[in-house]
């Protein structure tokens, strides 16, 4: 049997706070409990809000933690030729359509149908995208793309979930609710999510996939933010037959008033913890994990 592989996928759209270090070290204990391997992959797709600066500053708070990665690193933006492979495949499938409306446009389309009553959302909370795009004509799409109008490309999720049905995922943490073991998934939940732009040939959903295949990843720890998601990421991976890894969903790290911590706030950032003298060890104690068996307070911070 290879080793087990872990990775940690952080944005560098920020500087990491306590959970991210929770998430990472979660990983980091797993790899070594279990004699696996832990990757460290950039999720920088987001040209807009990702900076070199910040990824810098990941290395150094990931390191001042005791966490020891593989390299070389891999970082969405080197790759996304073959995230456009991915959407290619699904193209090829017919399960792809390139949606034209700007954010405001389907805000109003769905502010029309719920005059009508309540509008399906997202376990996000985010009204469902209305689908109006799909029944556009193969020349008025050609048009619009040749007139260079922006566009989405999204997943036709009727079609898709028609050609894999009863996907679920083993679930060795636990879901928001609870859910632990096999956890049926419910792509339908997200309707036609975005699987890429006209200037991005990649999302969340769909690199996050192609990665995680990609580098071999066998059991992915990550925040019950994401547990929802993990939906997606089944239908996506069975459509492009892809390997099924385990899941190891954690609880959130909360701030003092029970919300997600957000790396705007510097009173949990990292780089703030460590200037105002909390130790690597310290961290650990502020996220529960105790010191383990790993040593690491015996490191000097
Ligand atoms: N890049 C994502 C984040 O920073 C995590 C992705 C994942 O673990 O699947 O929230």
């Amino acid at each position: 049997m290879p080793p087990p592989v872990f990775r940690f996928a952080p944005s560098p759209n920020g500087h990491l706070h306590l959970g991210h270090a929770y998430s990472a070290l979660l990983n980091f204990d797993r790899a070594r409990e279990t004699g696996g391997r832990l990757l460290l992959r950039i999720e920088d797709i987001d040209a807009t809000r990702c900076r070199p600066e910040f990824e810098t500053a990941i290395d150094e708070d990931l390191a001042w933690l005791g966490i020891a990665w593989e390299t070389p690193v891999r970082r969405q933006s080197e790759h996304l030729a073959d995230y456009r492979a991915a959407l290619e495949k699904l193209t090829a499938r017919g399960l792809v359509y390139p949606a034209f409306e700007s954010r405001a446009e389907i805000a109003r389309l769905v502010a029309a149908r719920e005059a009508d009553g309540p509008w399906p959302r997202d376990p996000d909370s985010a009204p469902l995208y209305p689908g109006d795009a799909k029944a556009l004509a193969a020349g008025e799409r050609s048009r619009l793309i040749g007139a260079g109008a922006p566009y989405a490309l999204r997943l036709d999720m009727t079609a898709a979930c028609q050609r894999v049905a009863g996907l679920t995922w083993n679930e060795l943490g636990e879901g928001p609710d609870g859910e632990r073991g096999t956890v049926a998934a419910r792509p339908e939940a997200w309707g036609d999510v975005i699987l890429a732009r006209k200037e991005t040939p990649t999302s969340y959903h769909l690199s996050v996939v192609v990665d995680d295949a990609l580098q071999g990843v066998s059991e992915i720890v990550r925040g019950q933010d994401l547990f929802h998601a993990t939906s997606v990421h089944r239908l996506l991976q069975a459509l492009l037959g892809l390997p099924e890894p385990a899941y190891r969903h954690h609880p959130l790290i909360r701030d003092a008033d029970g919300r997600k911590l957000s790396k705007s706030d510097r009173s949990t950032g990292l780089r703030e913890l460590r200037a105002a003298g909390v130790t690597r060890a310290g961290i650990r104690g502020l996220v529960g994990l105790g010191q383990v068996s790993l040593g690491v307070s015996k490191t000097p911070p």
